[in-house]
């Protein structure tokens, strides 16, 4: 669901629109560009690429020393809708290997959560999984403190991969947290690479989760450890960052020294060149790795070869962490069959149903999302609500909930005027009396639909807890990352301020498995939160 996407207000070099179907379908892009001492704006150049990346090149990219791939924001250890999985992500690297370069796969945070598997296995199976994939660098994103900071310890005791952090502090050592280093330099043939990592330290990662963990203002921690790369003599220096753009941006502009950001935390393909620095973003889930080719030339010019590479099933898994990802996928299956609850009465999942009226699950959907948000008001499209028949009474097993709702979409809080909310109800009920999944199903209000007015006004005497919706209150309100970015035709979200975003909200499936285990008994009616007429 993240298409690529340009960043408001951005006016360096970018290349995020050509995006992944380009890089899917055209020949390669490759972006060459060297930067001298002065130059503030290198000069870009585009070639078409014909030989694959894999075999032997000649011209000045294959000078280069060091190939860096990046991954940033990897949640699923398989592909999706066909594109990832990081078992071809292990094999891009050995057949770089193979064809005489030095590859170096850096992984620039956000993967130990959120996911299905995560939920049962708090993160262990994608450590597992990179290791056998060859990971050889990573730094911490916000969610990798998903389940605090002692469970986030052990994940990095298990990882043979090198964790550069350089400001995030055990506050029982006054060390870097997990025995990262602050910072690191590495020689590739003649050249010295200087990392420095940088974790966003925003109310995205809430106090609940830092036990004994503070995480340092990242801009200033830079400059406190930038000198001692210049010192052990880096010719080229990386930041590692899981920062949103603007503090990249903000990071480059301070320290000009900086000559490549390996980054995440959007999910979208971003490139672009500030000041002397070039930023890369890589999208989310090891759909597209990031080809990075770094070379120095003798008088001082730094280069930087750029190519996005779709892993598409073209590239044969790697053998080894395809079994390591298999066996977790046996054991998660198995996971699956634990009860979290009961119905105590068939909960109605038919599409046809949600998709024109209230129905009990679509109220126990929104309920859980709106109790995990802590919000007055949840609107969930019921698109959203999966399976598309009633769910009889019984045992709820994690399997059942994961039936109910399939996606790995997560909630956004937001807050908002009355009236963008009734916009929304009348938007969500527009296409009545056909059945749409943008239909809402909701909690913390009530409503009544003529369907006979037309669409845009179709909505009366919305409540809010007893009391008429004011238009000119602000009120908070919980919905799927889906809708908020535009999904369904709810095209009123993307403007509303984000209490908590995309990037740091809970897993819709996690938030009803919560709200099942919480209640073990599910006796969820039709209350008539929604009234036809
Ligand atoms: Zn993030």
């Amino acid at each position: 669901m993240d298409r690529p996407r340009i960043a408001r207000g951005w006016i360096a070099i970018v290349v995020a629109a050509i995006g992944l179907a380009a890089a899917a379908a055209a020949p390669s892009l490759r972006q060459a560009f060297g930067s001298g001492t002065a130059v503030s704006s290198a000069p870009v150049a585009f070639e078409e690429q014909s030989e694959s990346a894999a075999s032997h090149e000649i011209g000045p990219r294959a000078q280069a020393p060091v190939t860096f791939l990046q991954l940033n924001d990897v949640y699923s250890m398989v592909p999706i809708d066909g594109l990832g999985g990081l078992a071809r992500v292990a094999t891009q690297k050995q057949q770089l290997a193979a064809a005489g370069r030095t590859p170096f796969l850096v992984l620039a945070g956000d993967f130990l959560s959120p996911s299905v598997a995560s939920s049962v296995f708090k993160g262990e199976q994608m450590v597992a999984a990179l290791n056998a994939a060859g990971l050889d660098l990573a730094t911490l994103g916000n969610h990798e403190f998903d389940f605090g900071d002692d469970v986030l310890i052990q994940r990095m005791r298990e990882s043979r991969f090198t964790w550069v952090v350089s400001n995030v502090i055990d506050t029982n050592t006054s060390r870097p947290i997990g025995g990262a280093a602050a910072y690191l330099v590495k020689t590739f043939g003649p050249l010295k690479v200087g990392f420095i990592g940088l974790c966003l330290n925003t109310d995205e990662i809430t106090p609940d989760k830092l036990k004994h963990t503070r995480i340092l203002d990242p801009i200033a921690a830079a400059g406190e450890h930038l000198p001692a790369l210049r010192r052990e003599g880096a010719d080229v220096i990386v930041a590692v960052t899981h920062l949103a753009f603007a503090t990249d941006r903000e990071l480059v502009e301070k320290y000009p020294e900086i000559d490549l950001v390996i980054g995440g935390h959007e999910h979208f393909l971003i490139t672009a060149t500030e000041n002397r620095a070039l930023i890369s973003k890589s999208g989310s889930d090891a759909k597209t790795v990031a080809r990075i080719d770094v070379n120095k030339q003798r008088h001082g010019t730094v280069e930087r070869f750029y190519e996005l590479l779709p892993m598409t099933g073209a590239i044969p898994d790697d053998p080894r962490t395809a079994e390591v990802i298999k066996s977790f996928e046996g054991r998660l299956s198995s996971e699956l069959e634990a009860v979290v609850g009961t119905a105590r009465v068939p909960l109605d999942g038919v599409s046809s149903h949600l998709r024109t009226a209230e129905t009990n699950l679509g109220n126990l959907v929104a309920d859980a999302i709106r109790a995990e948000a802590g919000t007055e008001l949840a609107i969930v499209n019921s698109g959203s609500i999966r399976g598309n028949r009633v769910f009889a009474a019984g045992p709820l097993t994690r399997r059942t909930l994961i039936e109910i709702h399939p996606f790995d979409n997560v909630i956004v809080k937001l807050s908002m005027p009355g009236r963008v909310v009734l916009q929304a109800l009348n938007s969500g009920v527009d296409r009545l009396p056909a059945a749409a999944g943008m239909f809402p199903q909701v909690s913390g209000l009530r409503f009544v639909v003529d369907a006979a007015a037309p669409p845009g006004s179709r909505v009366r005497d919305v409540q809010v807890d007893g009391r008429t919706l004011e238009l000119e209150r602000t009120y908070t309100v919980a919905i799927p990352d889906f809708i908020f970015r535009g999904g369904d035709s709810y095209t009123m979200f993307a403007s509303q301020h984000v209490l908590v975003g995309p990037e740091a909200g809970t897993l819709i499936s996690l938030a009803i498995e919560k709200l099942v285990a919480a209640k073990r008994d599910i006796t969820q009616q039709i209350e008539g939160r929604i009234t036809l007429r």
